[in-house]
């Protein structure tokens, strides 16, 4: 393909040296687990998202495995989600033994909401899991005031929507806990698995720092039950600090792609997101065509590389065809409409462009 969907090298060749250094000044240090870099990333994470606690963790779907231990879920007890976000949230809830349970979403954020969130609650929900999908802050404002209502803890996915703000709060700051993985491919990119909770709630974050060091307070010392191992690694916490420094530029610039791509692209069976807020740092660009594989197709044939997040939502997944879920109609119709188009920060201009003009020239039913 002549226009990636994503090109990782971009990046790392770009920061090459900085890069270099610091790896090399972890390897000489001696000192490879939870160590000075990693404190140091979480100090600078946590100030970033606006809270007091930040925990470095293995990946991201074991921050919301943490999070949901941390919050008392676990077997008979309910977690409230999203079907549409790729299936994370659901291994995280089943592996700590809790039951998904899914909310539908709404059609103009694509994400859950409060009044979506509400027909889903059950006497044994433990948590609810509200998905900042593609980059886009949900109304978290709303599922938080919908949680605190019903006494049941909000917890915020912010795997893809790192630096994403609403009236100057960003992701993570809204709930009891926010989760984030720092995958390669998400807006913070480490190289090679990590993740991070953050936390207000200095007692929960003793928990979460127990329960990713198998239940330890102090070393040898198991106070907390069903801990595990997963922590942050030196190399990967030097290598997030760095690129920490670069998150909101690189944001901007995500941000103005999508804005180039929802400005230009003219199709009538093509719906383009709005990309104009603070609140979407696109980390996604996601359009909807009744007519995707045509698209698709039509595209790959000028060399354009799409994808599909997500092809199956989770309640359809064959894995747990068992489970009894309730019906998702805007879920299952998104889930065959939506395509992802090219969009990181170190795509050009004439690469987006040739994206917009391969998309205005496509004939339906071709
Ligand atoms: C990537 C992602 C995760 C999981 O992160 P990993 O680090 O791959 O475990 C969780 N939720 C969402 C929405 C994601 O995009």
């Amino acid at each position: 393909m002549s226009v990636p969907l994503n090109d990782l090298k971009r990046a790392a060749l770009r920061e090459r040296e900085a890069l270099h250094a610091a790896l090399a000044r972890v390897a000489d240090s001696g000192w490879y687990i939870l160590g000075e870099e990693v404190r140091r990333f979480e100090a600078g994470f946590a100030r970033y998202v606006g809270v007091t606690h930040a925990v470095g963790v293995g990946n991201g779907t074991d921050a919301i495995e943490l999070a949901l231990r941390a919050l008392g879920a676990g077997p008979g007890r309910d977690v409230v989600t999203a079907a549409n976000a790729g299936g994370y949230a659901s291994a995280a809830i089943r592996r700590c033994g809790a039951r998904p349970v899914y909310a539908d979403v709404s059609e103009a954020t694509m994400c859950v909401d409060a009044a979506s969130v509400a027909a889903a609650l059950t006497p044994a929900t433990a948590a609810v899991i509200a998905t900042h999908l593609y980059g886009r802050l949900a109304d978290v404002a709303g599922i938080a005031a919908l949680c605190a209502s019903h006494g049941v803890p909000l917890v915020e996915d912010c795997a893809q929507a790192h630096g994403a703000a609403r009236d100057g709060r960003r992701a993570g700051s809204f709930g009891r806990i926010g989760c984030f993985s720092f995958y390669p491919t998400k807006n913070l990119g480490a190289l090679g698995d990590a993740g991070a909770v953050v936390t207000d709630d200095t007692g929960l974050d003793a928990s979460l720092r127990a329960l990713c060091q198998y239940g330890w307070r102090d070393k040898y010392d198991v106070r907390v039950a069903g801990g595990v191992n997963s922590r942050l690694d030196e190399l990967q916490a030097v290598v997030l600090s760095l690129r920490l420094a670069a998150l909101d530029e690189r944001n901007a610039r995500r941000r103005s792609i999508a804005r180039r791509y929802s400005e230009r692209i003219r199709h009538a069976a093509i719906a383009v997101p709005d990309a104009s807020g603070d609140d979407y740092v696109a980390h996604l660009y996601v359009v909807r065509t009744p007519a995707r594989a045509s698209l698709q197709a039509h595209l790959a044939h000028r060399g354009i590389a799409t994808d599909v997040h997500y092809p199956i939502p989770d309640h359809r997944q064959s894995a747990y065809a068992a489970d009894r879920q309730r019906a998702l109609p805007v879920t299952e119709r998104l889930a065959a409409e939506v395509l992802t188009l090219p969009c990181f920060p170190e795509l050009s201009d004439d690469e987006a462009d040739r994206v917009i003009e391969a998309c205005n020239d496509w004939r339906t039913g071709n």
